[in-house]
């Protein structure tokens, strides 16, 4: 009889793999808690939220209850021209705690087309109003999604290569980290200057799959200002860093300049199903008003708010806005800070950063982005009980903000281990 592996390697084809060399793809059986099984019984802390998603914990009660009670009485139904109480109330609730200048809505399926949504938004926002205005900025490796659009305005070569000659007219800035926040700005301005743009998509504070690259503040601050002073719209792509990642809700409070346009999904129904969602301005919103039908805003997906999907994304606002999940967020963040002085200067270490729950390291050895030493840095972890995905010579967490003091110690313990074989040489990879 094969296995598990085995009959998936005969049918299926997963993503963001080179099925020549990855090895097999690992059974998973169960979810729990921060806690992963395998098939064979063994149980790895989920010390990347399963991509940034299950924040709040795997089949945690207080979501699946809610979406199993809404599942009972509302499955789907067509969202051009109904509407219902989920999706209703999801709005208010979100809208209350977004940036303050954010008013509407529009509902869709992952982050891809959340970000897909805006860059459609901000060009016919542009159109609209007869000007001509095509060209976006971005941030050199910033990531978006791996839809045209998105992936047009994604940094990370390895994605979009092949595609090159097909994206939008984008333009990449520096990504400013301090070091360059004057040449970032400076590039800023000439762009602008010259060119016609009609938005700049930037991931706030945090470049998650460059990654977890921490942005200056002031200088990124110093763009957006830039760019809004020239007429060019801004979109927040807060698919990673959105509902409390960087320890606030959103991490474009921690920034002087409110966005346009902001993208959300992954956390945004902790995990359970795929949601996607794009807010914007008043303002936007009334650039799609008149009473030519091609004014308004021809994009939508079959399952447009779900119902599901809103009730998940319901459940888990109440978890953010809890007691518990806020100080398991300051907790985490206190043991992130913590463990980065700890490591700071070590010899196998490049640097270390650390935003919110977000912690990472470059370690010190020469590799290639998407390398087999990644494998083998996973294997190692994985051995240890301990999920996370090394990007290239990066190893960052993003764990659960229910993990407990001593999981997260678990975690530490395992990325010690790995500096000092490292160190010994002893290190087999
Ligand atoms: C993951 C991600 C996306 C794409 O989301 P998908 O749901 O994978 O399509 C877009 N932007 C950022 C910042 C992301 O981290």
């Amino acid at each position: 009889m094969e296995n598990l592996s085995e009959r998936d390697a005969r049918h299926i084809w997963h993503p963001l793999t080179q099925h020549q060399t990855h090895p097999a793809a690992w059974p998973i059986q169960k979810a729990e808690g921060v806690y992963l099984y395998d098939e064979a019984g063994r149980k790895y802390i989920d010390a990347i939220s399963s991509w940034y998603t299950a924040v709040y914990g795997h089949c945690h009660p207080e979501i699946t209850g809610p979406v199993a009670r809404q599942m009972q009485e509302l499955d789907q139904v067509v969202f051009a021209g109904f509407t219902h109480r989920p999706a209703v109330e999801l709005a208010e609730r979100l809208l209350g705690l977004l940036p303050g200048n954010q008013e509407k809505v529009f509902f869709s399926d992952n982050g891809s087309t959340s970000v897909e949504v805006a860059i459609k938004m901000a060009l016919q926002y542009h159109f609209n109003q007869g000007k001509r205005r095509q060209v976006l900025l971005a941030l050199e490796e910033g990531f978006h999604g791996d839809t045209f659009g998105a992936m047009s305005v994604s940094g990370l070569s390895v994605y979009n290569g092949p595609f090159q000659d097909l994206s939008l007219e984008v333009i990449r800035l520096p990504a400013p980290t301090g070091k360059n926040n004057e040449a970032a700005l400076e590039m800023a301005r000439k762009m602008v200057a010259e060119h016609a743009v009609a938005a700049l998509i930037y991931e706030p504070l945090v470049q998650g799959a460059a990654g977890m690259r921490t942005l200056d503040p002031d200088g990124l601050a110093a763009i957006l200002e830039v760019v809004r002073e020239a007429g060019g719209l801004l979109i927040a792509d807060e698919v990673m860093t959105g509902f409390g990642k960087t320890g606030t809700h959103f991490a474009s409070e921690q920034l002087p300049l409110k966005p346009d346009l902001i993208c959300l999904s992954k956390a945004l129904t902790a995990g359970l199903v795929p949601m996607g969602l794009t807010s914007c301005t008043r303002e936007v919103f009334e650039a799609f008003l008149g009473q030519d039908t091609g004014r308004g805003f021809f994009h939508g997906h079959t399952y447009t708010a779900n119902p599901l999907a809103c009730r998940a994304a319901l459940a888990a606002l109440d978890l953010l806005q809890s007691p518990a999940i806020q100080e398991g967020i300051r907790h985490i963040s206190g043991q992130h800070e913590a463990f980065a002085r700890e490591l700071d200067g070590h010899p196998m270490v490049e640097e270390v950063r650390h935003c919110g729950v977000i912690f990472a390291l470059d370690l010190k050895v020469q590799t290639d982005r998407y390398s087999n030493f990644r494998d083998t840095l996973y294997r190692f972890f994985m051995d240890r009980g301990v999920y996370l995905r090394p990007l290239g010579n990066t190893v960052y967490l993003l764990p659960p903000y229910i993990t407990a003091p001593e999981e997260l110690e678990t975690l530490y313990a395992a990325i010690r281990e790995l500096l000092d074989t490292l160190e010994a040489g002893t290190y087999a990879g």
